[in-house]
């Protein structure tokens, strides 16, 4: 959390402001979670320009005016959002990055568990080490398909690794399996060509629904503590157990893989 369709509402809520604006003064305090360090970081965005508003998968990336870019990543609980420089904002609890911006503007970067970061690059390197972005025209499902046949590893953990498919995290895989009536611990080698060709097939359409939502409304309410308003997807499994499956009223589930929880209905996604 947050993931591809809450990250893409927030890079769509943040291009009017960004695109354009020049960057006045930097400042970060947290060497933890800024790249490749706080001097750096404020050394390297001070008078730049922000030339676009890009994301890939879970990563936001801004290329500046110097051919450098800036990366933003949301982790868990980060925050990143546009507001009229008025008040003082550093020192501000769980703010750990701030661009003062032309026209009276400043981006603050706010993130109370600390899981993201904010960074700078000097070239598109960082998008070489991340799978294919279902959200770009260019996503070719075969070749995903191509790249998990026969692993060992199971549905829900080969959903979740960005270097096979980027942008899905725990609601989106969750989601995912339960379209494709396949369990969350299904390993992909126990799996036909075909019926791994059928749920990747799902990637899209669940992301592009989430999308056109502006992404998830959460019981725990984690979307609205992230951008002070909720998106209207409502999930089918994420988070609702004890609650009955939409497709068969069987009550659903939850397990744990790695660590990590699942939420499944047992009845429509049977173990094989
Ligand atoms: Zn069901």
């Amino acid at each position: 959390m947050p993931e591809l369709p809450e990250v893409e509402t927030v890079r769509r809520l943040l291009e009017p402001d960004l695109v354009g604006a020049r960057v006045k003064e930097a400042w970060a305090d947290l060497e933890r979670i800024t790249m490749p360090s706080v001097g750096e970081f404020i050394e390297g965005m001070q008078g730049r320009r922000i030339l676009e508003a890009r994301r890939h998968g879970k990563q936001l990336y801004f290329p500046l005016d110097d051919r450098r870019f800036m990366l933003a990543h949301l982790g868990m609980t980060g925050r990143l959002h546009v507001e009229r420089d008025v008040e003082e904002i550093i020192g501000a609890p769980h703010v750990h990055g701030v661009l003062f911006l032309s026209r009276g503007r400043r981006l603050v970067y706010h993130d109370p568990r600390t899981f993201g970061f904010l960074g700078i690059a000097d070239d598109t390197g960082f998008l070489s080490r991340m799978g294919p972005d279902p959200s770009l025209p260019d996503f070719d499902e075969e070749s995903v398909v191509a790249c998990l046949e026969g692993r060992s590893v199971r549905v829900k953990a080969a959903l979740l690794d960005q270097r096979f498919v980027a942008g899905l995290g725990n609601i989106y895989a969750d989601e995912v399996c339960w379209q494709a009536r396949v369990h969350p611990e299904q390993r992909l080698g126990t799996m036909s060509r075909r019926r791994l060709r059928e749920v990747v097939s799902f990637i899209r359409p669940v992301l592009e629904r989430a999308l056109e939502a502006h992404g998830a409304t959460l019981k725990s309410k984690t979307y609205e503590t992230l951008f002070g308003v909720g998106g209207d997807y409502l999930p089918d499994v994420y988070e609702r157990t004890g609650e009955p499956c939409n497709r068969c009223g069987t009550v659903i589930r939850h397990g744990v893989l790695s660590g990590r929880s699942y939420h499944f209905c047992p009845r429509c996604q049977r173990k094989r």
